[in-house]
């Protein structure tokens, strides 16, 4: 028999900016979105006061009267922590499937006392990354889920950690979740399911398959027969290639000025090609494009152009060089543009280049070039060492950040800094005794 297991950080990003500043255990946090627009995580507490997905600009009375912290999202933080427990839960169950950045379905299949280890789980992570998670353990992937919210939301869930595998529970933890809310339904098919009386997992559970399949699909069919403990959605061991890389973001400050684009484009070009470098692609082609504030009363233009490179290539000064020369074909003076980006696409595996007898780089040189380039960036944070061609000085254009922890609390650390305490922390009992 089958068993899975899904790992999921609580409000992860708060629990980052609590990692880094612990007094904030206890308080009201947010943290916003990209140019602090959107509130994308929420403290308990934050969620008690009745805080939503809302804009940040609606809500700032709000904040102001309940004295809700604040976090500008800090996305190369949350990435590093997140590769620190995805690392500890991968020697717990060797097959793994990791869901998002702070979610993991583990395969437990054959281990025997699963509450304790579950507990295991949970304080190990806590320990060595003073992040606290939730465990939910049941046969099949839709049953974990459903358990890991429970575990998640109920006091009477003892440390976080819930198993439905052969619990007199089941019934009961399918009749408390909302049909809406089990994973793979979504709004739309919950409210026609309404329709057909079926409101909670436990109705879904009880539905007939065949009906299901003729009135709805086989996805839904399947989640339905996941519920009742038939084990249907197996773990998806390798993710399957990118098949394009975008690094894309909206200006902290509308833009006209062809030198800034041109930093911009540099920008991005560089983080798409650093990222593709962690999946170990190499691209075969180049798309730029560029967008004004279609929100404003004044003259719009969209452009965007995909450029072929003469070989498939990882190397950032090459694919900085495609975009600008992308640039230049779409740019036009007198628009004032707000949103850029850059995408990778034809990405075929580093290993499967081609090499040619015409090309005019050193792809040895250059494989030593990045792995330097990107070690450094890595040990010292994002742009430590870049291209001319991205700008020295913090620029207008760049995302709006006010409320990032390092301005906060931390004096001027910068994100490696910020990291390395939370690795000198995450040793610290003192520090998980406060979490
Ligand atoms: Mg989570």
């Amino acid at each position: 028999m089958p068993v899975f297991s899904i790992v999921d950080c609580n409000s992860f990003f708060v629990s980052c900016e609590r990692l880094l500043n612990p007094s904030l255990k206890g308080k009201p946090v947010i943290v916003l979105s990209n140019n602090d627009g959107m509130v994308v995580a929420r403290s308990n507490e934050a969620k008690a006061l009745g805080i939503q997905w809302d804009a940040y600009h609606l809500i700032k009375d709000k904040i102001r009267y309940y004295d809700i912290q604040v976090y500008s999202s800090n996305y190369p933080l949350y990435s590093e922590i997140s590769g620190r427990v995805m690392a500890i839960l991968k020697q717990f169950a060797p097959r793994m499937e990791v869901y998002s950045c702070d979610e993991a379905f583990l395969d437990l299949t054959g281990i025997e006392n699963l509450d304790t280890y579950g507990q295991l789980i949970r304080e190990t992570v806590l320990q060595h990354c003073g992040i606290p998670v939730s465990v939910g353990i049941a046969k099949t992937k839709t049953l974990a889920k459903l358990a890991n919210r429970i575990a998640k939301k109920s006091p009477k869930v003892k440390n976080g950690v819930l198993n439905l595998v052969d619990s007199h529970y089941l019934d009961d933890a399918l009749k408390r979740v909302e049909a809406k809310d089990v994973w793979g339904v979504g709004r739309r098919w919950a409210e026609r399911l309404r329709g057909h009386s079926i409101l909670t997992a436990y109705d879904l559970a009880h539905a007939d398959p065949k009906w299901l399949l003729k009135t709805f699909n086989v996805v839904l069919t399947r989640t339905a027969l996941e519920l009742r403990g038939q084990f249907c959605l197996s773990l998806q061991l390798d993710p399957p290639l990118s098949k394009s890389i975008m690094h894309s973001m909206s200006f902290g400050k509308l833009v006209e000025d062809y030198a800034s684009l041109r930093q911009v484009i540099s920008t991005y070009a560089a983080e798409s090609s650093a990222k593709m470098r962690r999946e170990q692609l190499a691209c075969g082609s180049v798309h730029v494009f560029l967008q004004t504030n279609r929100f404003i009363q004044e003259p719009q233009y969209f452009p965007g152009i995909t450029l072929p490179l003469p070989y498939p290539t990882d190397h950032a000064a090459e694919i900085i060089q495609i975009a600008l020369s992308a640039l230049d074909a779409i740019f036009q003076d007198g628009y004032r543009y707000n949103k850029g980006g850059v995408m990778l696409g034809q990405l075929i595996p580093a290993s499967e280049r081609q090499t040619s007898l015409l090309d005019s780089y050193n792809r040895d040189k250059v494989v030593g070039l990045m792995q330097a380039l990107d070690g450094i960036n890595r040990q010292f944070g994002p742009g430590t060492l870049r291209y001319g061609s991205q700008g020295f000085r913090k620029a207008a254009w760049q995302m709006r950040q006010n409320h990032l922890s390092s301005q906060n609390n931390q004096g001027l650390m910068t994100e490696h800094q910020q990291v390395k305490r939370i690795c000198e922390l995450g040793q610290s009992t003192a520090l998980i005794r406060a979490l």
